[in-house]
């Protein structure tokens, strides 16, 4: 029996995380009466969806024409082909819904003229299948659209009666030994006690794991918990390779510069004052998709064209618009600019550098937010009574690359699908299941050999050889070098966290011991990333590796499935899901159309 004490409690539902993919889940529970529960280590409104900036795409279509199909076609060519042709179709055919019902709960959107949501140009996001203009998809209040989200989110789900457990630390899920999740063990921070939350259903929403890198634009709350306590349970991760770089991240600090900033007209240029993505984009120029931005700009820096004495970063200009439309749509960036990089984006250049930004991997879900752990007989098998949904998870929309502004839209129309299905398979009269103290003693066990970790190395010295290392072999360009050595460090990396050393013992506001716990997850995260890669032998999307140029659909058209146990990775493979939703021809959406081709911009 553990040495702690811990007090129950039973719901419905708990969710863990109240990000933007948290709250719209819990918002949809409650709603419909399940008795949920949101357990967050951060305060609710300080989740790292507050941050984004740019907006979010539906094909609302009030700046021009658009439709569901246009945006499901760039959204699977975004992806790369890797994406789940299901899941897709179901985010491009919800997002206007979506985006309505976030209007109508009340996010206070920039407006058009006529009074309509206010709608940008995206990277990506185009219109006639691909061979038209770029589209203005992307809705947006300001350049602060994830706050406006998430304020309004929050709002809601307390008027809904959903109950927060603020400031709680998820440690690890609750499994039954016949495989189902039944809850989870969580250290409140603020009193250092421990409680069990008993749920017939559990929802991971605890978002990426940017802080696996040295140089990224996430909350240093990024750590990939959900992955941490999914790979602990013995259940896969699933195509951890594919990390997007933003290509504007403040070149130092890494602070995001909006995408949104080209979608109102900003451009890059390296030394020679050249507008270099004409030459690499000729159609969508500086509004190319992300991967291919940032490979241009690495090119350039690598070709002795970048900016600055150490000629090692690129210059995204802003002065040639007119200061008021900078200062109406995009005063967040304009601050962020003064602040970080001493810049007056309306008279110099902003110094930039393709930065960490977005995890396309993760805990694998069906397009229900059901998570999948394969079978040789099943490849989308469903772990009962656990879902996930945001960052965290992989329906798989993004595939090997996002496109800007589809991730918010993914945390709500998941958000709000995982809601769906729990109203169907959660029976509110059936009981909630009882506690596996076995598997509380087995979390609070590890937890309690952090707390006494008493080894040679502090936590904050191990997670910066691991960010080191991710940042230097797991990068824009991968070799088979540079990776298979990366494996090799990182298989030592995650030796040491058996000897590690935690100075403080006490259980209220430990940061030394959260972070410790933080570490421990993200350890498995950045495992599968470079263990994925080093497998990988292709490139598709994020994945640009220089000794496999090219896209192989015949041989790697399929999501890597990652298990970790230790300081190894276990790899298989899991079939791409390439049949829409829709059999027949809609709107011009079938298999032929979206078959996969060569990606050009
Ligand atoms: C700077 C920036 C700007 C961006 N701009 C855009 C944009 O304009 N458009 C777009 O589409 N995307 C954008 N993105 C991406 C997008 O914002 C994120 O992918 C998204 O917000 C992630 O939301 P989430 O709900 O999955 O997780 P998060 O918002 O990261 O929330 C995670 C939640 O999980 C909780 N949690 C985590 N671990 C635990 C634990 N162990 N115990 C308890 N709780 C836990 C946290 O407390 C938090 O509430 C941006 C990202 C960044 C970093």
């Amino acid at each position: 029996m553990s040495a702690y004490e811990y007090e129950t409690h039973d719901y419905d539902v708990v969710v863990v995380g109240a990000g933007g993919a948290g709250l719209r889940a819990t918002l949809g529970m409650a709603e419909q009466g399940l008795r949920t529960a949101c357990v967050t280590k951060v305060f609710p409104t300080r989740s790292h969806t507050v941050a984004a900036q740019g907006g979010i795409a539906a094909s609302l279509g009030n700046m021009g024409p658009d439709n569901w199909q246009w945006h499901m076609y760039d959204t699977v060519k975004g992806s790369d082909w890797l994406g789940d042709t299901d899941a897709m179709e179901y985010l491009a055919r919800e997002a206007p819904k979506a985006v309505y019902e976030l209007e109508h709960y009340g996010v206070p959107f920039s407006r058009t003229e006529e009074g309509n949501i206010y709608q940008r140009p995206f990277g990506g996001h185009t219109t006639e299948f691909g061979e038209g203009p770029p589209v203005q998809r992307t809705c947006a209040a300001a350049d602060r659209t994830g706050h406006a989200i998430l304020h309004t989110l929050y709002g809601q789900s307390l008027k809904q009666k959903a109950e927060f457990f603020v400031e709680y630390f998820a440690i690890d899920l609750i499994m039954s030994d016949e495989g189902a999740c039944t809850g989870v063990v969580c250290w409140k921070l603020d009193d250092g006690s421990i409680h069990v939350f008993n749920a017939k259903s559990v929802v991971l929403a605890t978002g990426g794991y940017g802080r696996a890198y040295f140089n990224c634009t996430s909350a240093h709350t990024c750590t990939g918990d959900g992955g941490g306590m999914v790979a602990r349970a013995g259940l896969p991760l699933q195509d951890m390779e594919f990390v997007q770089f933003h290509p504007t991240g403040v070149y130092g600090p890494g602070m995001l510069i909006t995408e949104g900033a080209r979608g109102e007209g900003g451009y890059l240029t390296n030394s020679e004052g050249e507008r270099f993505m004409e030459r690499y984009a000729p159609t969508y120029k500086d509004l190319a998709p992300r991967d291919y931005v940032s490979r241009s700009m690495t090119i350039e820096i690598r070709e002795g064209r970048g900016v600055g004495p150490n000629k090692d970063h690129i210059h995204l200009n802003l002065s040639h618009l007119p200061p008021e439309a900078l200062q109406l749509r995009l005063p967040g960036i304009s601050e962020t600019a003064k602040i970080f990089a001493d810049v007056d984006v309306t008279k110099e250049p902003i110094p930039v550098l393709p930065t960490v930004h977005y995890n396309m991997g993760g805990i694998p879900t069906n397009y229900w937010g059901e998570v999948l752990n394969p079978t040789a007989d099943d490849p989308n098998a469903v772990v009962p009574g656990l879902m996930a949904v945001g960052e965290a998870a992989c329906a798989s929309v993004h595939g090997a690359n996002r496109l800007g502004s589809n991730s918010l839209i993914d945390l709500v129309v998941f958000g709000r699908a995982a809601a769906i299905r729990a109203g169907k398979v959660v029976d509110a009269e059936a009981a909630v299941p009882e506690t596996n103290k076995a598997q509380v003693d087995k979390a609070l066990d590890r937890f309690d050999t952090l707390r006494h970790a008493d080894g040679a190395v502090p936590t904050a010295e191990l997670r910066l050889e691991m960010q080191r290392t991710m940042q230097e072999d797991a990068a824009v360009f991968r070799t088979d070098e540079t990776l298979a050595d990366g494996v090799k460090k990182m298989k030592g990396v995650a030796a040491k966290l058996g000897d590690l050393r935690v100075t403080d013992r006490s259980l209220v506001w430990n940061s030394d011991l959260m972070e410790t716990l933080e570490l421990a997850n993200l350890m498995p995260n950045a495992l599968a990333t470079i263990f994925g890669a080093e497998a990988r032998k292709e490139s598709r999307g994020a994945h640009a590796s220089e000794d496999h140029p090219d896209r192989d659909d015949k041989n790697w058209r399929v999501h890597t499935i990652a298990r970790v146990a230790g300081t190894g990775v276990d790899l298989g493979y899991r079939p791409v899901i390439a049949d829409p939703l829709t059999s027949e021809d809609a709107g011009g959406i079938s298999v032929k159309t979206i078959a996969p081709k060569a990606r050009t911009f």
